[in-house]
């Protein structure tokens, strides 16, 4: 359906950017460190129930922090918009809400509590104007998506279940392009081991040298990434081994029994992301041979790679969408980071778009959100919603 600026023009007033901020600052109230995101889902849950929206708490195997589904439908045919959001935050001090110089600040206020609540209110726009022609709209909030103390695995469980829309728009804090394509990630970190005490030099025995053995593993990790890169986007950059920290030994004259290593591994989409860990796997295997140590491997998948077809039709609708409300379409580019997107695209080929308020103190105590934005993006989002579901 194409918008006319008359009904864009009633969807923009019926956002209201009162009503917006204190859904965010509800939820901000609420801490929900990753795994313990049950009493802001609560809170949620009661809020979405109290305004009138039928509510549904599958637990997609975390019965700590049962997901929170709303379905808004109009009972005529169309497709089915879903917008998803993420309610833990990284694990860091609590910081309470607070309103000020047009943001809303506080843990959650940018990732993304507060874009969450933007989603809301897209949708109790639509509700309000009963404009959307047809079709319905899935919201779904849920636990477990920061890593390393989460892995996505509750957002795998709900989509596995089918709790899925046509496509998706996910509120996280990028709003410069509409990205198409994102690499996969893992971390890794291996532990490089000798048999024997810690023991002063002088006494050491000849071999295995687990320093000489890290070197060795970064030069092999360095070849690794090299052959890695040949494999290149140009929006989204290559393939490649990052190395962060390696660490071993206690005093200067101490023989040392363990070092360490840890890093990143990322792809493009079209590897699969077993492949990558028994590559790496089999890279660990060898050092160890070749040493006379013993590597223990920790692997994590992070999220698998993302990708977008600018021909899937919520493209269009959301172009359409976001030149009414900011006057240009936006460029196609690529996800620097991991997302729920991400899990969407590899798990069940679902159009994503990752779209949300600009903020700033992601993963940090200093997190911020603009609230004019916020209120962009909820008319965005009902917009997308009316040229999508019909
Ligand atoms: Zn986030």
């Amino acid at each position: 359906m194409t918008l006319t600026p008359p009904l864009a023009e009633v969807l923009r007033r019926a956002v209201q950017p009162q009503r917006l901020i204190d859904t965010a600052v509800k939820l901000i109230q609420v801490p929900s460190p990753t795994g313990q995101a049950g009493a802001v889902a609560d809170r949620l849950a009661e809020l979405l129930h109290a305004d009138g929206f039928a509510v549904e708490r599958p637990t997609g195997g975390h019965a700590t922090a049962p997901a929170v589904v709303a379905r808004f439908a109009t009972g005529r045919p169309g497709r089915t918009l879903q917008f998803d959001g993420h309610l833990d935050t990284v694990h860091l001090p609590f910081v309470p809400p607070r309103v000020v110089e047009g943001r809303i600040t506080g843990s959650g206020s940018s990732d993304m509590k507060a874009g969450i609540a933007a989603a809301i209110e897209a949708l109790r726009a639509l509700r309000d104007t009963n404009t959307l022609p047809g079709g319905a709209i899935l919201l779904t909030c849920h636990d477990l998506h920061e890593a390393p103390w989460g892995d996505g695995r509750q957002l795998d469980q709900l989509i596995r279940d089918g709790i899925v829309g046509d496509a998706v728009l996910v509120p996280e804090y990028l709003n410069h392009c509409i990205p198409i394509i994102g690499r996969g990630s893992l971390t890794w970190k291996a532990t490089i081991r000798r048999p024997g005490p810690p023991i002063h030099e002088v006494m050491r025995p000849d071999e295995p040298n687990v320093i000489a053995a890290g070197a060795e593993l970064v030069r092999r990790l360095f070849q690794l990434h090299e052959r890695l890169a040949a494999r290149r986007d140009p929006l989204a950059g290559s393939d490649s081994l990052f190395i962060g920290q390696i660490h071993s030994g206690e005093i200067f004259n101490q023989y040392p029994q363990e070092c360490w290593l840890e890093g990143t591994r990322r792809w493009l989409p079209g590897t699969a992301p077993a492949a990558v860990e028994q590559e790496l796997r089999d890279l660990f295997a060898d050092l160890a041979r070749d040493t006379g140590t013993s590597v223990a491997a920790d692997l994590m998948v992070v999220r698998d790679a993302f990708q977008l077809d600018p021909h899937d039709p919520l493209v269009p609708a959301f172009q359409e969408a976001h030149a009414l409300v900011s006057g240009r379409p936006l460029p196609l580019g690529a996800k620097m980071f991991c997302d729920d997107g991400n899990s969407f695209w590899s798990l069940a080929r679902i159009a994503t778009i990752t779209h949300g308020p600009t903020a700033g103190g992601a993963h940090t105590v200093h997190e911020w959100v603009s609230i004019d934005d916020l209120v962009r993006v909820a008319q965005v989002y009902a917009l997308t919603a009316v040229a999508y579901c019909a």
